[in-house]
């Protein structure tokens, strides 16, 4: 495994080629228009700035890093290489595609993986003629500083592919996790009802938000409070995952607060559109 192509060069995704090159690997990141690519290459070059400036890495290890990655808005990129991260965006009608896609470009011996936060691993697999070499490799948002990558196995990923992916995960400097394909996978299964019941602890009047935020910091020692955590995820995201559980599991304990449903409706989307429960500048 030498070669890695990123797909979707956005938060998660730009983060991702950037950990890849800084382990060595020669990554190619895609995206659909060139500006895309630039915007994701941008915010590496700013990150790995920044850790010249604190001394942590020489202008020269910044240079070697950003020549291991290259630009790329064509999917045909993906014959070249050994390991495939998606990172595009959170919709499985766009990941089915281009699962379809990359099956019938990759070499036979490339692995498929997904950086999905909730949809089905089994789901996307069935997509492509190759199931065995297709996994969800689930990172944190922001990859440079998170330890955690899930690795998702799908129903028919084969044990070699969940291996290799472990390996890798290793060598890039993250803490491999284990993790069976069920909705919400583990982190967001827990994390998710918990903010949710943040949410229903507001909207029942138990507590101001702000409250809400400091009982969990302080006394679970959380390092930001529910509700805060919530606007920095995006709450379109965070309905978006309670929907997915809701609908994976059938069962009522999931079902979304109202109020998040109301702020997402109102386009308050947290800290992204400068308003979610708390007010950004
Ligand atoms: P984002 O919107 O920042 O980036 C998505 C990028 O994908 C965009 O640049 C978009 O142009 C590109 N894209 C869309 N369709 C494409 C296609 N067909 N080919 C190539 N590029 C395409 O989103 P993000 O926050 O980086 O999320 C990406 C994925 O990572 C999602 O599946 C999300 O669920 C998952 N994820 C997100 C987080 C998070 O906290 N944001 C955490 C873990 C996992």
């Amino acid at each position: 495994m030498e070669k890695i192509m990123v797909i979707g060069a956005g938060q998660m995704g730009s983060g991702i080629a950037q950990v890849c090159a800084e382990a060595g690997y020669q990554v190619t990141l895609n995206d659909l228009k060139p500006e895309f690519v630039e915007r994701g290459l941008g915010v590496i070059t700013k990150n790995l700035t920044r850790q010249v400036d604190k001394g942590r890495i020489t202008a020269e290890q910044k240079a070697e890093v950003l020549a291991r990655i290259a630009s790329s808005t064509d999917l045909q990129d993906a014959g070249a290489v050994d390991l495939i991260i998606e990172a595009a965006v959170e919709n499985m009608e766009v990941k089915t595609k281009i699962f379809a896609q990359l099956d019938e470009i990759a070499q036979p011996h490339t692995i498929l993986a997904s950086n999905t936060s909730s949809l089905p691993i089994t789901e996307i697999a069935a997509a492509t003629k190759r199931p065995e070499k297709v996994i969800g490799m689930h990172f944190m948002n922001p990859v440079p500083v998170m330890k955690l990558v899930e690795i998702i196995r799908g129903l028919a990923t084969a044990d070699e592919v969940y291996q290799t992916i472990e390996d890798i995960t290793k060598k890039i400097g993250k803490v491999p996790v284990e993790v069976n394909d069920f909705p919400g996978f583990v982190a967001n299964r827990i994390l998710m009802p918990m903010i949710n019941e943040a949410i229903y602890t507001l909207y029942e009047g138990v507590a101001t938000k702000e409250s809400i935020d400091e009982v969990m910091k302080l006394g679970m020692n959380h390092p930001m409070g529910p509700l805060t955590l919530a606007d920095f995820i995006g709450l379109d995201t965070c309905l978006y995952i309670m929907e997915t559980l809701y609908d994976g599991f059938g069962d009522p304990k999931y079902r979304p607060c109202p109020l998040l449903r109301k702020y997402v409706k109102a386009g308050w989307l947290g800290k992204k559109s400068g308003r979610g429960f708390y007010v950004y500048e």
